[in-house]
């Protein structure tokens, strides 16, 4: 997903996908993944190509044809790169697949701007138009820690259930049975785990707390997911490009499980 059109504060995230593909293909590592599963033997996931996104309102359809196209194939969707805005077309073509689908958001950030800038396409904003169109049946975010006044009152106007950072354990990140689609946004994780993101939001998750709310969901139905936000621009000795690519293999793992 090669777009960074609607940031709000730096661009960057368009040059993402490169560098999450070095990172999954790279020898410093094996494609073994937690689950037990290996990439190329037990996973088979292919990669689809950079869409060409163009900067222009048309790359909305052309991102929801993509995934409706996939998910006629049969296959289980999984955009990497771009800024958060890429998930509002993505779950537009999910919710006619799985109209009972739950979300499960992870990010520093609720993005439920009403607009941003005067941008209601902002990278702040998907989960507002999102719930307005009733894409999913239960929005679940995690690793939250900056509710302001708005936010909260779209909170309350969606039915949002958040899971914020302060006093967070995996344990109160709800069980979701059926159908789910993960949404990464890389600034949830605290940025000492991933600096490579354009808004740098202290006291986040480590990795490995990403992978435990992950297990929450041994017993739902993992059918899609996206990990965005990544910022090369921003990164330190590629280390944010390989938390990515890591999310990318665990999250893999997830839907082959479960398609
Ligand atoms: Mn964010
Ligand atoms: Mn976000």
């Amino acid at each position: 997903m090669p777009t960074d059109r609607n940031s709000s504060f730096l661009r960057g995230p368009a040059k993402a996908p490169a560098h999450i593909r070095a990172a999954l293909h790279s020898d410093m590592g094996n494609p073994a993944t937690e689950l037990g599963g290996e990439l190329e033997s037990d996973i088979a996931l292919h990669d689809a190509g950079d869409l060409p996104l163009a900067e222009c309102a048309g790359d909305d359809a052309l991102i929801e044809q993509a995934v409706s196209r996939a998910l006629a194939a049969g296959q289980a969707p999984l955009l990497l790169g771009g800024d958060h805005s890429i998930t509002l077309p993505s779950l537009r073509a999910f919710a006619r697949t799985y109209p009972r689908l739950s979300i499960l958001h992870i990010d520093a950030h609720p993005d439920l701007y009403h607009e941003l800038l005067g941008n209601p396409r902002s990278h702040a904003s998907p989960f507002a138009r999102i719930m307005e169109e009733r894409l999913a049946q239960r929005l679940v975010q995690v690793g939250i820690r900056t509710l302001n006044a708005h936010q909260r009152q779209q909170v309350a106007r969606f039915g949002v259930e958040v899971v914020p950072m302060r006093g967070f354990t995996p344990h109160h990140v709800p069980k979701l049975p059926g159908a789910v689609y993960i949404s990464v946004d890389l600034d949830g994780l605290d940025p000492a785990f991933a600096p490579g993101v354009s808004h740098h939001e202290p006291g986040g998750l480590s990795v490995r707390e990403v992978m435990d709310v992950f297990a929450r969901l041994a017993d739902s139905q993992v059918v899609g997911a996206d990990v965005v936000e990544l910022n090369p621009d921003r990164d330190l000795n590629g280390m944010t490009a390989v938390v990515a690519a890591k999310l990318a293999k665990e999250l893999a793992a997830l839907l082959a499980r479960d398609s």
